[in-house]
């Protein structure tokens, strides 16, 4: 960045900071400093700082809760903004969410309030941006399941509103993925349930997560996307590859990443202090000293083994910043 643009933003956002250590806002605790590090607590002050980037042709990129993000050891040389409006308003079954609102916490809210459909998403950590940006989800669920509309700014910075149908959701894929947009809100419609029915299957979720998923470390979720079946003869190929599939993959037409890494004997592989968890074959936790590096190194090797295993060629689902 120059120092004419650092200059400006500086003056129109005094809290603006300075060579900001990403590895503070990132789930992985990896990452170099941001040139410029500001967090919108307002949609306002995005806008403004969208505007004064694209004026200064200034690169900015946005995030929010870090914890699908990989950061380069060398940090972001530019604007990174952090979306952290977080209000969440209910209307008899409709929730309207900020994109800075914490998933689990839309989730708790509605359930607590007799409304169903997001329970499944207690523990995915993050804000509503990011789970709209990779249409997350687990068990079954998808953030898409009762998506209606989301309000973002598009690469000019003009203010749209796309129907669920605009958004091309698909399996942790967005069209948001594909052209550049500022997501701002998102409204679902939910469907009304019992509390305490509601509060089960929260538990339930929590339960399950901290027995698979190695939460004691810093991670970034699932490294890696589960491969779908395109049709019956990608599925013949594979039957001869990959021995014994299990009948609940072969029901759902998808190899998961973490069970064709296992398979791969590489559970437990360490680079550096970043390791395959041995609890969890899609998690690249960072043991306490990981760098960028040893993750990138780590997760391409975990692809070459697949690759040269089974013919499969894994996709990151891992986001990438700085590179
Ligand atoms: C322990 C653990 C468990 C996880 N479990 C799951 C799971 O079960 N299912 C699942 O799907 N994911 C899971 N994840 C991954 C992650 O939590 C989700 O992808 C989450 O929704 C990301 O949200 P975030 O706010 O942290 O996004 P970030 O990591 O901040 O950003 C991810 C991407 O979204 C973009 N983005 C974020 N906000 C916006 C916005 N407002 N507008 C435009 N783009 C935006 C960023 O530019 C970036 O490319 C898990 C992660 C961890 C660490």
């Amino acid at each position: 960045m120059t120092p004419e643009a650092i200059s400006a933003f500086k003056k129109e956002f005094p809290d603006i900071l300075e060579n900001e250590l990403m590895a503070k806002h990132t789930n992985l605790r990896i990452g170099g400093p941001a040139r410029l590090f500001l967090v919108a607590e307002e949609p306002s002050i995005l806008l403004d700082a969208a505007a004064l980037a694209r004026k200064l042709k200034t690169p900015w990129y946005v995030f929010g809760g870090g914890s699908n993000l990989l950061v380069s050891d060398d940090g972001y040389d530019g604007l990174m903004i952090q979306i952290a409006f977080r209000n969440i308003k209910l209307r008899q079954q409709t929730v309207t969410a900020e994109a800075g609102a914490i998933t689990s916490t839309v989730a708790r809210q509605t359930a607590e309030a007799g409304l169903a459909g997001l329970e499944w998403a207690v523990g995915v950590p993050g804000t509503i941006g990011g789970a709209i940006y990779g249409n997350s989800g687990c068990y079954g669920s998808e953030i898409k399941d009762n998506l209606v509309t989301v309000d973002c700014l598009d690469k000019e910075g003009k203010p749209v509103v796309y129907p669920l149908a605009e958004c091309r959701m698909g399996y942790r894929d967005s069209r948001f993925k594909h052209e550049p947009h500022v997501i701002l809100r998102a409204t679902f419609k939910l469907t009304p349930g019992e509390v305490d029915k509601l509060k089960q299957r929260m538990d339930d979720v929590m339960r399950m997560r901290k027995e698979k998923q190695p939460l004691e470390f810093g991670s970034a979720g699932c490294m890696f996307k589960n491969f779908v079946f395109k049709d019956e003869s990608e599925l013949d190929r594979l039957k001869q590859d990959v021995k014994e599939i299990p009948p609940e993959m072969l029901a759902k037409k998808s190899l998961s990443a973490g069970w064709l890494i296992q398979q791969s004997g590489l559970m437990g592989e360490k680079i550096g202090d970043a390791q395959i968890s041995d609890k969890h074959g899609n998690f690249i936790i960072n043991l306490g000293k990981a760098t960028a590096q040893d993750i990138l190194m780590l997760t391409s090797k975990a692809k070459m083994k697949v690759r040269d295993d089974y013919n499969i060629m894994l996709e990151d689902e891992v986001q990438l910043a700085g590179f």
